[in-house]
């Protein structure tokens, strides 16, 4: 596996623009590539801060933050609670991927485990989710967000306790969604 999308932390400190004390204080680990690395820690240790951080959706205040060759705008995440847009399950698989095929998505579909979701919809993936949309449990959206990162694929995947609102029974389809997303991945 390339070297290229090892994400490496070095002294690592961030603090909120509202915090006080730093959310992440002096943080050091290599993710390898192709590899799977797990935060383990006590609620508000920094697992979720030290994930955001790495597509800089905050900027850390000392220490580097580097992927190996791989373009931040190449990642992929699921966080524990995705949202749908008010539009078709076809254009939320979609996400950014502007020339993927009818037959792209409903593949990524299947690989997620969402066949079920779209047979039990009137109008398959042409039906309208999101909003005031058809409505769909917090395990079947994860599982249309995992889809969406399918068709991505994204070299580096950060997941953020994905289970997290997941009855057993999609908790099951999740992992096996999971495992299709993760395949060779760093993660
Ligand atoms: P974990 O995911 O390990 O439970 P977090 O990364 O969510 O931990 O939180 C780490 C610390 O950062 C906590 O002290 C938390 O209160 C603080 N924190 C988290 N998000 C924010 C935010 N948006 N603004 C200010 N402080 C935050
Ligand atoms: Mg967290």
């Amino acid at each position: 596996m390339a070297q290229g999308s090892d994400i490496c932390f070095e002294h690592v400190t961030f603090t909120y623009p509202t915090g006080e004390q730093p959310a992440v204080s002096d943080v050091s680990f290599t993710a390898k590539a192709g590899t799977v690395t797990a935060l383990v820690g006590p609620s508000g240790s920094g697992k979720t801060t030290i994930g955001t951080l790495v597509p800089r959706f905050y900027d850390v205040q000392e220490g580097h933050i580097t992927l190996g060759g791989v373009e931040l705008s190449e990642i992929a995440f699921v966080f524990q609670n995705p949202k749908l847009l008010k539009t078709t399950l076809e254009e939320n698989i979609r996400g950014g991927c502007k020339n993927a095929s009818r037959e792209d998505i409903l593949r990524a579909a299947r690989l997620a485990q969402c066949d079920d979701i779209l047979a039990k919809l009137p109008e398959g993936i042409d039906s309208i989710v999101g909003g005031k949309g058809v409505y769909l449990s917090g395990g079947e959206v994860q599982r249309v967000a995992i889809a969406r990162a399918i068709l991505k694929d994204a070299p580096v995947i950060i997941l953020d306790e994905v289970t997290a609102f997941a009855d057993p029974e999609n908790e099951v389809q999740i992992q096996a969604a999971l495992k299709e997303l993760t395949k060779g991945k760093t993660v």
